[in-house]
């Protein structure tokens, strides 16, 4: 009898009798079924033997990529730590020489040692947001309780000063929401939060675009406030959506590098909020602006109540 599986015969099942006429009819339809019944149990048995052989080697390669996640960090983390020092020097050489410490200097000389000066400083800034996102830890965070509406408010009264200093023809409104939420935050880290989401829309969103934040207390059951960040600017493409959280990620490179960005932003933003058991994510097309959003716990009513009483 044939082993059939689909199409194809995987083998066959014989049964032999030295007595001859031994087989009736009966026993051929009962080989046919039992034919059947083992081609299948055959057939499953190669498949659960392909699978667990796939499922090997995908754990095999996630364990190759997780080792060389892991080698990624630490290379970063040791470069940027060895380059601190000899950065602290540089700047140290640079301000001797432009106050004439070390002999008289040009106005043309002046100039230069300021362009160093300042990419000397741009340099701190990416090897200090480099090492902010290995130190941001639940453990490291310094809570204390804030209304998120003030929070949220000064930051965005702040940036309007910034837009203003820069130039920048837009309009940026905060819409509160409600009076009150109560968070336990890292103040510091959380108005970073808020400052590299506005600085992001300000930075795509061509002048005459407009930028709202909105600042929405918690639904029903669900104890988490949020807090959105849209803007009208150039969007991003849905293929790309996925990854502007990643380090170093940015959609247009060269853009990125134009706007003074490194693709860091994004990443501490997410280090931050899933720091305080919140998420963040975005939603955006291209050419139709996006909006940022992200969530923090809020006090929970008895809490609150303990620490007003
Ligand atoms: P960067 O500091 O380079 O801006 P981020 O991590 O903050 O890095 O952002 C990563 C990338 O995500 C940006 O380079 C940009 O391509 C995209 N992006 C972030 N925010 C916006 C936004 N509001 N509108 C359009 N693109 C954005």
């Amino acid at each position: 009898m044939p082993l059939r599986v689909h199409d194809h015969i995987i083998g066959t099942l014989t049964l032999d009798s030295d007595q001859p006429h031994a087989f009736t009819e009966r026993h051929e339809r009962l080989l046919t079924i039992a034919a059947s019944q083992v081609a299948v149990a055959i057939e499953n048995a190669q498949l659960y033997e392909q699978l667990r052989d796939r499922a090997e080697q995908l754990e095999a390669a996630n364990r190759e990529l997780q080792e060389l996640n892991d080698l990624r960090n630490e290379m970063v983390a040791n470069v940027t730590h060895e380059l601190r020092n000899p950065l602290t020097f540089l700047k140290g050489y640079i301000g001797l020489i432009r106050d004439g410490e070390l002999g008289p200097v040009s106005g043309e000389q002046i100039e230069a040692l300021n362009v160093i000066n300042e990419k000397t400083d741009s340099v701190s800034r990416l090897i200090s947001d480099i090492l902010a996102l290995e130190r941001i830890t639940p453990s490291s965070l310094h809570r204390e309780r804030h209304n998120l509406i003030d929070i949220v408010a000064r930051a965005v009264s702040d940036a309007k000063v910034g837009l203003l200093t820069e130039g920048r023809s837009l309009t940026l409104t905060h819409e509160p929401g409600s009076d009150a939420i109560l968070v336990d935050i890292d103040k510091d880290r959380i108005n970073q939060v808020i400052y590299n989401l506005i600085t992001n829309a300000v930075k795509f969103t061509r002048d005459g675009g407009a930028i709202t934040v909105a600042t929405h207390p918690p639904k029903g059951d669900i104890r988490f406030a949020r807090v959105t960040i849209r803007d009208t600017g150039i969007g991003i493409a849905p293929d790309k959506l996925a990854y502007v959280f990643e380090r170093f990620y940015q959609v247009d490179p060269m853009v990125g590098y134009q706007q003074g960005g490194a693709g860091l932003g994004l990443a501490i933003v997410q280090r931050i909020v899933e720091a305080h058991g919140g998420r963040v994510w975005a939603e955006s097309e291209s050419g139709q602006g996006s909006t940022f959003t992200f969530t923090l716990p809020v006090v929970a009513d008895d809490d609150n109540a303990a620490t007003e009483t």
